[in-house]
């Protein structure tokens, strides 16, 4: 899953996005509100941390632009200005959650996957099909067979993308720009790399669930059906 970090203290911006990567998220960072508004909009990102106190356009103002054209992303503001009021504004322009600076980067991680429904409603598993990623181990296993195989960070991210969208189907550009992000350096046929190795794993596991190439439209995740 990918989150965007709205913030221009560098140093907090980074030591939060290192620690949610840690949590296998992507994370992209904005310093400013201009970017941090362009960012949002892009429906590329599950969660969003906003900070309230910005450069060119403040937290509130972007929560409120966001809102009036994605009501699904779920938001958690982040401000040094923890009165009551500000704590009422940001839940009047549609945050979901409110976390006051100076705040212990554990808690913040937690509340991210609070609100990502990881952790305690899955049990740290994400399920489709006969396949299991799990969180902890970063293990992919199939439940029919009782098999598993340990997935490295990019694998893991790729099949988490994949079984969060099973049997819809996703274009290159859009896969590319979820794991790798926009401005990554990393070549596109790294794409059709980590393709075959994630194809790969399915089947050491002895799983059903197939990568199908569906051709000139981009790839799905299905369950059951013939490999394509
Ligand atoms: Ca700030």
């Amino acid at each position: 899953m990918r989150i965007l970090v709205v913030e221009d203290e560098k140093a907090l911006a980074e030591l939060v996005a290192d620690r949610l990567k840690r949590d296998r998220y992507t994370v992209d960072i904005a310093g400013d509100g201009e970017e941090g508004l362009d960012n949002a909009l892009s429906g590329m990102y599950d969660l969003i941390i906003l900070d309230i106190m910005l450069p060119k356009r403040n937290g509130i103002d972007i929560l409120k632009e966001l809102r009036k054209k994605d009501s699904e992303v779920k938001v958690i503001m982040l401000t040094a200005k923890a009165e009551l009021e500000d704590r009422l504004l940001g839940f009047g322009s549609g945050a979901n959650d409110y976390v006051p600076k100076p705040f212990h980067i554990d808690e913040l991680a937690a509340r991210v996957n609070a609100q990502l429904n990881i952790g305690k409603a899955v049990d740290n598993r994400l399920v489709f099909g006969d396949i299991e990623l799990d969180y902890r181990s970063s293990k992919l296993r199939c439940t029919g067979s009782g098999e598993e195989v340990g997935m490295n960070n990019k694998e893991f991210q790729l099949l988490e993308y994949l079984m969060s969208n099973h049997d819809r189907i996703l274009s290159r550009e859009l896969i590319y720009d979820r794991i790798w992000g926009m401005d990554s350096e990393a070549v596109s046929n790294n794409l059709e790399a980590y393709m075959s190795f994630v194809r790969k794993k399915l089947k050491i596991t002895g799983s059903r669930v197939t990568i199908k190439t569906i051709r000139n439209m981009g790839y799905s995740l299905e369950y059951g059906a013939e490999e394509g």
